[in-house]
């Protein structure tokens, strides 16, 4: 099933035919490989025979939930899933993102948008590979070194609490892709924190006073409303 060779795979999981003709088309006029699948079951069979680099994953399936499917996949493979699911169903992309998947988009969504999102997610997954060494963060004016700990904006030093700098440290490390609210409270403060929210909320607007230039406008890390936050991908190869 697979057309060219040449780019790396892409497992589409979804069981509506137009869809599928769409995203294939889209993503091997971009150079990648695509493997298809319209049920979990053969979703499973593909992604553990043919080692796809990125799976694009249909929450509604016939035969299985795909948040159970994200679940099964994440316990043996590392490989980024990103969710395409139906608007208006937050909890879903949030069960999804916690289950294991990388990131989501929305339907309908715009072609160049997914293509963005699965360029980050491969990116993610060479850097990942690459070693384990930190990378140096930048965005216009905001460099973040998280091996050194230290941030500034537009050359100034900028004074986080240790809270704020694990906050800002994930995102960071996420750059480009969403990160929900519990995984916020899971890694900043704990597995006993996953229901305080409002924990996420108070400390967010503390840091983006610090790192915003208009926080109510904010630049760097984005709202994802009902499911998260994301931190803008870095500018430059240093950066990304
Ligand atoms: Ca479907």
């Amino acid at each position: 099933m697979t057309t060219e060779a040449g780019g790396p795979t892409v497992l589409v999981v979804e069981d509506e035919a137009p869809m599928r003709r769409l995203l294939r088309a889209s993503l091997a006029a971009h150079g990648y490989q695509v493997l298809e699948a319209e049920t979990g079951g053969a979703a499973v069979i593909a992604a553990s025979t043919q080692n796809p680099a990125v799976v694009l994953l249909d929450l509604g399936l016939p035969d299985v939930d795909g948040v159970d499917l994200t679940r099964e996949l994440r316990g043996w493979s590392r490989v980024p899933i990103l969710v395409l699911s139906a608007r208006g169903r937050e909890q879903d992309k949030v069960d999804a993102l916690d289950a294991g998947a990388d990131d989501y988009v929305t339907k309908p969504f715009g072609m160049n948008e997914l293509l963005a999102r699965v360029r980050v997610l491969l990116r993610h997954a060479a850097e990942r590979s690459g070693g384990d060494a930190e990378p140096i963060y930048r965005s216009g004016e905001l460099v973040v070194d998280l091996a050194r700990r230290e941030v500034t904006r537009a050359g100034v030093l900028v004074h986080l609490t240790p809270t704020e700098h694990r906050l800002l440290a994930l995102l960071v490390r996420h750059a480009g892709r969403v990160v929900t609210h519990r995984q916020i409270l899971e890694d900043v403060w704990g597995p006993a924190y996953r229901r305080r929210t409002h924990y996420v909320r108070v400390h967010m607007a503390e840091l983006r006073k610090k790192i915003e230039t208009e926080p109510a406008r904010p630049r760097f890390i984005s709202t994802e409303l009902g499911v998260g936050y994301r931190m803008r991908e870095g500018d430059g190869p240093d950066g990304a």
